[in-house]
């Protein structure tokens, strides 16, 4: 299979540093927005709100990976070969957000540097033998739609909440499903 990484809510914790730049906590310590996605509405702010303090390259510079991240890498470059994987990840539209993105990958996962689609559109890059690693249901929808594979990564804001605190587990057994 050829693997494809999604970044924000996989291996960066986009969330994190969109809630310390907006100087609020995340909702999702209440069960009552468990799988909820659009954080924004959780806040009673506009989407145009939400974003106005992520429309810097320094933002997503800095954003931390997740507590995950190194153990997906690994995982998926061990089970397919890092030959095998690529990221996958939706820029917004801040100037300097694909350059950051850039800069991101090479400080923590060099090996992967080389390796990065931009695209909102993840099901347009979705097939037979394709897999996809990602947090949001409906790119998860769409690249099955297209014939591919799909992985949701387990989160508070997603349909697997429930398992949210169980990430690498997850995972291993949702890639031992496929084989
Ligand atoms: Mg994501």
């Amino acid at each position: 299979l050829k693997v494809f990484v999604d970044m924000d809510g996989v291996i960066a914790s986009f969330l994190d540093a969109a809630s310390i730049a907006h100087n609020r906590p995340l909702p999702y310590d209440n069960p009552a927005n468990y799988g909820v996605w659009d954080t924004e509405k959780l806040w009673g702010i506009t989407p145009a709100e939400f974003w106005a303090p992520c429309n810097s390259e320094e933002f997503w510079l800095d954003i931390p990976k997740t507590s995950e991240a190194d153990g997906i890498v690994e995982m998926l470059s061990r089970d397919f070969g890092a030959d095998n994987l690529a990221i996958l990840t939706a820029p917004n539209q801040a100037p300097g957000c694909v350059n950051a993105k850039r800069k991101w990958i090479q400080k923590y996962y060099p090996a992967l540097a080389g390796r990065m689609i931009f695209t909102a559109a993840k099901g347009l890059v979705a097939g037979p033998g394709k897999l996809l690693i990602d947090d949001k249901d409906s790119n998860c929808e769409e690249f099955r739609a297209a014939g591919g594979f799909a992985i949701l990564v387990p989160r508070l804001w997603n349909s697997r909440h429930a398992t949210a605190s169980n990430v690498l587990d997850e995972l291993k057994s949702g890639l031992e499903m496929l084989s």
